[in-house]
């Protein structure tokens, strides 16, 4: 059974292929401290969601070590790792069910109460309450209904809910309206106080305020520090 501290995180040689391919990540090696915004960024294709998915253990790594909290992801069963860390994936799926319906997803005993808190956290209330049938909006096949930075804010939202000591926030490819993305910095900087968050940035507004940017390429950290050293 994990015993989650503070969600300290390190990454110790990690080498990686998808099967039959080659190697995405060589050695790859960085720590997050408790508490920590770090940013990665890179080309696409450079393994940014790869090494996300691995921490997630959504795949094994071939070698190397994961660490949470000074204990290897390995030796823990995938289902306790999975409940340590939220993820907020670059592209969020969304069922063609209310917003309320969207938001709880994942999680079994929830009230209007709660989801109404985390609707603040993340900038999605004002929005929601604007709407005809508030929470009670269906978003769409797919959530096609709702702009690229609604549906972020809305997986934002998701995440809270579970309240993880972890979060891994893969920043959406697209272009987010600027108030979504204003809203989307605003809960990571509220975020970031309580949480270690790992976030794949494609914006310089997101990797601006990270405490280390780590920078990927030929499967291996190029370079790492922060915005003012790199
Ligand atoms: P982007 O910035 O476009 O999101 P990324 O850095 O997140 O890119 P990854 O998604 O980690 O890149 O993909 C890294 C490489 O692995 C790419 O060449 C991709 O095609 C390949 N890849 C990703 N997922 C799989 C998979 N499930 N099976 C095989 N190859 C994959
Ligand atoms: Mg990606």
């Amino acid at each position: 059974k994990i015993k989650i501290g503070q969600g300290k995180i390190e990454f110790k040689r990690i080498s990686f292929a998808y099967k039959g391919k080659n190697k995405i990540l060589k050695e790859v090696s960085f720590v997050i401290e408790p508490g920590q915004k770090v940013a990665i960024v890179g080309k696409s294709g450079s393994g940014k969601s790869t090494l996300a998915k691995l921490l997630f253990r959504f795949y094994d790594v071939d070698s190397g070590e994961i660490l949470i909290d000074g204990q290897n992801i390995q030796t823990l069963n995938q289902h306790s790792v999975q409940s340590v860390i939220g993820v907020v994936p670059q592209d969020t799926v969304m069922f063609n069910e209310s917003i309320y319906y969207n938001i709880a997803y994942g999680k079994q005993d929830t009230n209007q109460h709660e989801v109404e808190k985390v609707a603040k956290l993340s900038f999605i209330d004002t929005f929601i309450n604007k709407l005809p049938q508030g929470y009670d909006t269906l978003v769409g096949e797919r959530g096609l209904k709702l702009s690229g930075g609604e549906k972020q804010r809305l997986a934002i939202a998701r995440v809270l809910l579970k309240n993880p000591p972890i979060l891994i926030f893969d920043e959406a490819t697209s272009a987010l309206d600027s108030y979504s993305e204003k809203m989307v910095q605003k809960s990571l900087k509220i975020l970031s106080s309580k949480h270690t968050i790992l976030v794949i940035a494609h914006r310089l507004s997101t990797i601006i305020d990270s405490n280390k940017i780590i920078v990927l390429g030929d499967g291996k950290v190029q370079e790492s520090g922060t915005h003012a050293k790199l």
